[in-house]
């Protein structure tokens, strides 16, 4: 009876087995194919400079225009497409096409701001990024000072040492570079004060309750002031409405990001709108 049980409860686990990577290598398939087919679009999201209400920055965010799934956002494919590797052409498509559009909004008129990338783990962990990153910037003709990367933390702290060198190539480059999510992983002080970075971009998980919680409204005056105790910039994520964008001013905040001064749009729109302040 137990053989039984034991035998149907295998085939029953291989056969969701099976359907699920058979998903997967759908997926992956797919994934591969709208790279060759250009369904992958950036979506650019401002940042704005707290003191002057100015556009300071774009965020590039990756979409996949499915042609029957609609817009497709980052969660739903990137986490796959690191597991299966790749992110590291994806990720190389995303480094070219945000500096040739920031160099086209250039050409054609806009002042001159800095484009922001994330930068997976796995690309980070790659002994050729900062070759990557300098002929994206070459190909492009972007000055390195205009591309920002965004790292998380929990990768850098994954290898330390090995993350140390690369970020200091990176920084050679002239490039800037912002840890992203902060608070969420587990930096160090000490490395934080080791590491080349010029922003902390507060995670959109303290920022949400801001003007509410006494917990995160701690946290979020806490990273500021330790932010620019090392002389780095400050920028907060996810900033939803007028309360919250507030507190940021009053505590300091050097820089804000969020749906309450502009969602990710296409790169015509996000012309459009610096235009227009
Ligand atoms: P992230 O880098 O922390 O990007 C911020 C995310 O918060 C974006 O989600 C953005 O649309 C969203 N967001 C911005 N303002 C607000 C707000 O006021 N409220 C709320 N609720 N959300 C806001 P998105 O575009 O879905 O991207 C999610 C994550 O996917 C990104 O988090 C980043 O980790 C990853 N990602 C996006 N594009 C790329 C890429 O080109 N390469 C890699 N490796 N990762 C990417
Ligand atoms: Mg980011
Ligand atoms: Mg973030
Ligand atoms: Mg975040």
């Amino acid at each position: 009876k137990a053989k039984e049980l034991g035998r149907n409860s295998f085939e029953y686990f291989s056969a969701e087995m099976n359907a699920h990577a058979t998903e997967r290598l759908e997926t992956l398939n797919s994934l591969r194919h709208a790279l060759a087919n250009d369904e992958f679009v950036l979506h650019y999201q401002p940042k704005v400079r707290m003191a002057s209400g100015g556009v300071v920055g774009a965020e590039a965010l990756l979409r996949w225009r499915h042609p029957q799934r609609g817009m497709v956002p980052p969660a739903h494919f990137i986490g796959l497409a690191e597991e299966s590797g790749m992110i590291i052409e994806i990720g190389e498509w995303v480094l070219r096409t945000a500096c040739a559009q920031n160099v086209a909004w250039q050409r054609a008129g806009l002042a001159p701001i800095p484009i922001s990338v994330n930068l997976s783990p796995r690309q980070l962990a790659r002994g050729d990024v900062v070759e990557v990153v300098r002929k994206a910037l070459a190909a492009s003709g972007l000055p390195p000072h205009c591309l920002e990367l965004e790292i998380t933390e929990t990768v850098v702290m994954r290898d330390v040492d090995k993350s140390l060198e690369t970020l200091r190539q990176l920084k050679e480059l002239g490039v800037c570079i912002a840890i992203d999510d902060f608070g969420t992983g587990y930096s160090s002080l000490n490395y934080l004060k080791r590491f080349p970075v010029d922003t902390l971009k507060i995670d959109r998980s303290f920022v949400n309750d801001i003007a509410v919680d006494q917990d995160d409204a701690a946290i979020a005056k806490a990273i500021i002031s330790l932010g620019h105790i090392l002389n780095l910039k400050v920028v907060a994520e996810g900033v939803e409405n007028e309360d919250q964008r507030r507190f940021l001013h009053e505590n300091g905040c050097d820089d804000v990001q969020g749906f309450h001064f502009g969602r990710p749009m296409p790169a015509d729109a996000f012309a459009a709108t610096c235009l227009r302040r």
